[in-house]
């Protein structure tokens, strides 16, 4: 269909805010449901620089824009201008999602959803599991809220800068009464159990493709499942060596997929049917990631 076809006077506005912006694939899954579903609506990305993150959502609120996703750098930042924030996403203490109300805008998480839910989906449950996740950045703080709330055996994270992994650690527990503790980049080999690895970290993501977090092969053996959050590639050095290594191997696609339903979601208060989703991430993911 053409543009022309579906922007009319009565079609209303989403959009995705973000610095760089341009690889997004966001537009094209919101867009792909909007007609799925058949709602007249338009999702675009805004470029937004961290020093006009204020006036952008002063602005989109003048504009009436109905609700935005927001991506690095400014899941945190974005905070302060908010009306309200959901429980979720203060644990978190970041938010991907924004919903209009009367007077300003409410602030959700749904990477976190959207990684159970791609989870589930691939058969990794967390329940009783122990869990080492890599980083301690907004996306790393999503996956260990999560990860908590799936009743794990024992979470572990590590990260370069090991005095974020330690507030990590410290803010989860503030909430959940699991062992969670921080390690050290180089004694997570030293680690005698792990179930799942969740990398959040970017390296490996292209154009960087040939780096890997882990470089001794002998950590895959001890684990059954490996989570690499990034989706480009479609698969990382990582995600090879797990696989290589027996492992249950999962990209960032179907986090990325989910968390866009959930916001859609929350922005039109409906729920899309699962055979609707699985079509769609069918057809998305052959386009665009494989
Ligand atoms: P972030 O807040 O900037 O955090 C980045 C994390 O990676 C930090 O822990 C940082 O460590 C670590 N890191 C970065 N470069 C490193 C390096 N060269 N060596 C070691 N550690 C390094 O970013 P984020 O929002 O968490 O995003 C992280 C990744 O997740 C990105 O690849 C992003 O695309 C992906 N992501 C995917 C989805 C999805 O839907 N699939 C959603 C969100 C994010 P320090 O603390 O030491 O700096």
């Amino acid at each position: 269909m053409k543009l022309a076809q579906y922007v009319n006077g009565k079609t209303q506005i989403y959009g995705l805010l973000g610095h760089p912006i341009e690889h997004t694939l966001s537009p094209v899954i919101h867009n792909s449901i909007a007609r799925l579903v058949g709602h007249d609506l338009i999702y675009v990305p805004f470029h937004v620089y961290p020093e006009h993150l204020q006036q952008a959502i002063q602005g989109a609120y003048g504009l009436h824009i109905q609700g935005m996703n927001v991506t690095v750098p400014h899941k945190q930042a974005v905070i302060p201008f908010l009306k309200g924030i959901d429980p979720m996403a203060q644990k978190i203490g970041a938010v991907n999602t924004l919903k209009r109300t009367t007077d300003g805008y409410v602030g959700y998480n749904t990477d976190a959803a959207g990684l159970r839910r791609s989870m589930i989906q691939k058969g990794i449950p967390l329940k009783g599991q122990t869990v080492l996740i890599l980083g301690a950045g907004g996306a790393a703080r999503a996956a260990a809220m999560m990860a908590a709330d799936q009743k794990p055996k024992q979470i572990w994270i590590s990260n370069r800068t090991i005095e974020k992994a330690e507030l990590l650690a410290v803010d989860v527990q503030k909430f959940y009464s699991i062992p969670v503790q921080a390690v050290s980049f180089n004694n997570i080999y030293d680690l005698l159990h792990i179930d799942i690895c969740i990398q959040t970290t970017p390296i490996g993501m292209s154009p960087n493709e040939i780096k890997t977090p882990i470089s001794d092969l002998s950590f895959f053996k001890k684990l059954d499942a490996a989570v690499d959050l990034i989706y480009n590639p479609s698969e990382t050095i990582f995600l090879k060596n797990a696989k290589q290594a027996n492992c249950i191997t999962l990209n960032g696609f179907g986090m990325l997929f989910y968390q866009a339903v959930q916001a859609y979601e929350i922005w039109n208060e409906l729920t899309i049917p699962e055979e609707e989703q699985k079509k769609l991430i069918e057809i998305i993911q052959k386009e665009y990631i494989d």
